[in-house]
C-alpha cells in the first residue's frame, strides 16, 4: 500500500483509446483516436482524474514518478464468475458437461457463506492484481454470494455489477431457487446493495435452460421496475446448448427470443458468447441495443466456436470484451486480447492493437454505459489506473520491443507476450491497492 493522498500526481507514458481504428486503418504513427501522452502527469484529486499535463505540478501535489511505465485506464470485464476460479483450466468437456461435471459443485460450496466471503476476496484481489478494476460478475444462486461479492467490492471502492443467479430448475438441488425465493432475494438485494458505493445490480438469469418462463417473466419484471439495473446472461454458446433450448422452448424463434420476449433484451443487457446466431437474431441485437460479451479464451477452452467480430461489429451490434473465468482460463486481458486476435485470425480478420486495448477499456465502459466514469484517461473521469512496465529486463518481450519501431508494433507485442507479472500498481478511484 502506498499513499491515500487526497492530492496526487503520476507521472509516467500514458495511453488511452477514444475510438478504435476501422479495419484497414494505417497502423505506423498514431492514428486519430489513440492518445498516447508520453511523459506527462496526470493529476488525480478526491479519486477523479483531475488533469494531464506535460507540465510538473507544483508542490501541493504528491508525486509518484514512473519513468518508463505504462500508465493505462484500469481494464474492464464484461463477463467473469466469482466462484469459479476453484474449477479454471478443468479437463475435458463441453459446455453442459463441465456446468455439471465442474462448475455446480463449485457454485453449491457457495451456501456458505465463510467460503463466499473468502472467495469474493480473493476474487476481487486477483481482478485487481490483473489489472482489472471493474467488472460484470456472475456470483452463485445463493443470496449470500452477493452479499459477500458486493461486501469486498464496496471495501474496495470498485465498480461492480452483479447479481443474484437465478435458477429454478435443471440444476443440482442445493443450487436451485423457486419463483417465489428468486423474487424475494433479488428485492432483498436491490435494497441492500444497488446504488451504495460503485455497485449496480444485475439481473442474473444463468441460462435459459435453467430458468422457467415464470422465472424469466419475473427477471424482466424486475428489471423494468428497477431503474438503473442491468440483466447479464448466456446465450448460443455451443450448439449442444442451442438445441437443447430449442427442445425446451418450442414455441420461440430462437434461443434469443426466449429473452427478448420475457423483457430481457435491453441496451442494458450483457449475452455472454453469442457464436450461434442467425440473421434475425443478429438484427435484434442491433435494434435493442443488447450487448454480446466475446469470451475468447473460454470459446477457445470449451470448443465452443469462434465469435466473428469484425462481422458482428457489420452487423451494427454493440460488442464487449470478457474473460469469462473459469471457462476462460484467464483472469488476464491480455491473454483474453491475444486470444481476440487468435480467434479473429482464424477468420481471415485482423484485430490491431488500439482495438484491442479499446476493447477491454473504454470499449467496455460504453457497452456498460459506464463510459461518463471508465475507461480512459480524461479529468473527470474516476481514477481507476493501472501502471505496467512493458517488458521484463532480459525477456523474450524485451528482446522483441527493441526491434520494434512505431508505438502500435510496440503495443502489439506487449498484447500478445505479456501478462499480469508486469503490473506494478493498481489504483482504484485513486487509492493504491496492489
Ligand atoms: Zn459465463
Amino acid at each position: 500500500m502506498s499513499t491515500t493522498h487526497s492530492r496526487i500526481a503520476i507521472f509516467g507514458d500514458l495511453l488511452d483509446i477514444e475510438q478504435p481504428s476501422p479495419a484497414g486503418t494505417p497502423l505506423d504513427g498514431t492514428p486519430a483516436g489513440v492518445r498516447w501522452r508520453p511523459q506527462h502527469w496526470l493529476l488525480v484529486e478526491n479519486g477523479r482524474i483531475a488533469a494531464v499535463q506535460a507540465e510538473a505540478p507544483d508542490a501541493s501535489w504528491a508525486r509518484d514518478e514512473r519513468a518508463g511505465q505504462l500508465i493505462l485506464p484500469g481494464f474492464i470485464d464484461t463477463h467473469v464468475h466469482a466462484p469459479q476460479l476453484d474449477v479454471i483450466a478443468s479437463y475435458g468437456t463441453e459446455l453442459l458437461d463441465w456446468l455439471q461435471r465442474y462448475t455446480f459443485p463449485a457454485e453449491t460450496a457457495w451456501a456458505d457463506p465463510a467460503v463466499a466471503a473468502a472467495g469474493s476476496q480473493l476474487f476481487l484481489d486477483q481482478l485487481l492484481a490483473h489489472g482489472t478494476t471493474s467488472a460484470l460478475v456472475f456470483p452463485t444462486v445463493h443470496k449470500g454470494s452477493v452479499d459477500a461479492l458486493f461486501g469486498a467490492a464496496l471495501a474496495r471502492g470498485m465498480r461492480l455489477i452483479s447479481g443474484k443467479c437465478l435458477m429454478d430448475r435443471h440444476a443440482p438441488p442445493a443450487l436451485m431457487d423457486t419463483v417465489a425465493s428468486s423474487e424475494r432475494d433479488t428485492l432483498d438485494l436491490l435494497a441492500a446493495w444497488s446504488g451504495k458505493g460503485r455497485l449496480a445490480y444485475a439481473h442474473t438469469v444463468r441460462f435459459a435452460p435453467t430458468s422457467s418462463e415464470a422465472q424469466l417473466r419475473l427477471a424482466g419484471e424486475l428489471h423494468a421496475a428497477s431503474p438503473g439495473s442491468y440483466v447479464q446472461t448466456h446465450v448460443a454458446e455451443n450448439r449442444a446448448e442451442v438445441e437443447w433450448v430449442r427442445a425446451l422452448f418450442p414455441a420461440y424463434r430462437s434461443y434469443l427470443d426466449v429473452y427478448e420476449r420475457h423483457g430481457l433484451l435491453t441496451a442494458r443487457t450483457t449475452l455472454a458468447h453469442g457464436i450461434w446466431l442467425d440473421a434475425d437474431d443478429r438484427a435484434r441485437l442491433a435494434a435493442t441495443g443488447a450487448v454480446i460479451a466475446h469470451s475468447p479464451t473460454s470459446n477457445l477452452f470449451l470448443g465452443s466456436g469462434l465469435f466473428d467480430w469484425r462481422g458482428r461489429e457489420a452487423d451494427g451490434m454493440r460488442l464487449s470484451m470478457a474473460s469469462d473465468v473459469g471457462g476462460g482460463v484467464s483472469l488476464s486481458m491480455h491473454k483474453t486480447l491475444a486470444a481476440a486476435y487468435q480467434v479473429a485470425a482464424l477468420q481471415g480478420q485482423r484485430l490491431d492493437a488500439f482495438t484491442l486495448l479499446h476493447a477491454a477499456t473504454r470499449g467496455n465502459a460504453l457497452s456498460l454505459q459506464l463510459d461518463h466514469e471508465i475507461g480512459r484517461l480524461e479529468p473527470g473521469l474516476v481514477a481507476d489506473l493501472v501502471a505496467w512496465d512493458w517488458a521484463e529486463p532480459g525477456s523474450v518481450l524485451a528482446h522483441r520491443l527493441g526491434r520494434a519501431g512505431s508505438l502500435h508494433e510496440r503495443l502489439f507485442a506487449w498484447l500478445m507476450l505479456g501478462d499480469e507479472r508486469l503490473l506494478r500498481q493498481t489504483w482504484v478511484a485513486g487509492k493504491a491497492m496492489v
